[in-house]
């Protein structure tokens, strides 16, 4: 595996965000040392993931689920950045965890969906990201409302920050569904059309909340034109400290990304 200079990961990360399709994966959490560092190992085992991706800090709807293991957990990052060559992203959502993400060689950020439907919060993230050149992805905010997920890539964008991308990861509703967020493909494409050139990517794990039917949706957005996926993957998927349905093992990752019909040019 590659060794990397994290102090020059620039072209790295450009050459990545420009890659179609664009593979992220990571635990839901970041939670030991040693499961990012394993789990990063094993992703880039697979020689088909292009940036790692953990929560470190997580908004939980409920109080007294795991928070996240907090900003401990960005030097693990960091160091499993140099021991693959992977290339990092992890989720902000205030202005002092852009500043701590910063701190720690972060790659690319990303806003959560919780945080997309909150123009103060977003606000707060935009502003700590004025005169920073980093890649921001803007997750769709809980609920079906375009026009906030659009204010919170202007806010975005009027802060400067010129490399902006979307990930889909379906809407909650209430009442059980199939889904844990429900797909609203309409909603993806509509966004799509309204911000043309924009680079979407798609969520099944948040979609699906389980790990059955994360193919056929990666698979549909990829018949749909997506950019590419963002999945999470844990070494030890049904122990993972959240999100334990959806997650799948690095392994299994690479099946799926075999086993998906991907775009002619893409492939
Ligand atoms: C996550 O990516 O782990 C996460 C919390 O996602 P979302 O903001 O889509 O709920
Ligand atoms: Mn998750």
């Amino acid at each position: 595996m590659q060794a990397i200079d994290t102090n020059n990961t620039k072209e790295l990360v450009q050459s990545k965000w420009n890659k179609r399709p664009l593979i992220i994966s990571g635990p839901c959490s970041a939670e030991t040392e040693a499961q990012v560092l394993e789990t990063a190992q094993r992703l880039a085992a697979t020689g088909k993931v292009d940036l790692l991706r953990a929560g470190i800090w997580k908004p939980r709807t409920r109080p007294g689920s795991f928070e996240g293991i907090g900003t401990k957990g960005l030097p693990w990052m960091q160091q499993a950045k140099k021991a693959t060559g992977l290339p990092i992203t992890i989720e902000v959502a205030t202005g002092k965890q852009v500043e701590d993400a910063l701190h720690f060689d972060v790659d690319v950020l990303w806003i959560g969906a919780r945080t997309t439907v909150n123009p103060f919060s977003v606000q707060e993230v935009a502003d700590a990201l004025r005169g920073v050149d980093v890649p921001v992805l803007i997750k769709n905010p809980i609920n079906p409302d375009l026009e906030l997920w659009i204010g919170a890539v202007e806010r975005v964008a009027k802060a400067g920050i010129k490399q902006i991308g979307l990930i889909h990861r379906g809407f909650s509703a209430y009442g059980n569904t199939e889904y844990r967020n429900a797909p609203m493909w309409h909603l993806a494409i509509e966004m799509k059309r309204r911000n043309p050139g924009m680079m979407m990517i798609n969520d099944p794990s948040h979609i699906c909340g389980r790990r059955d039917i994360l193919m056929d949706v990666a698979q549909k957005a990829i018949d749909l034109d997506f950019d590419g996926l963002i999945i999470e993957s844990h070494i030890d998927p049904d122990n993972a400290w959240s999100d334990a349905k959806q997650q799948i093992t690095p392994e299994r990752l690479s099946e799926m990304l075999s086993e998906i019909v991907w775009r002619k040019e893409d492939s």
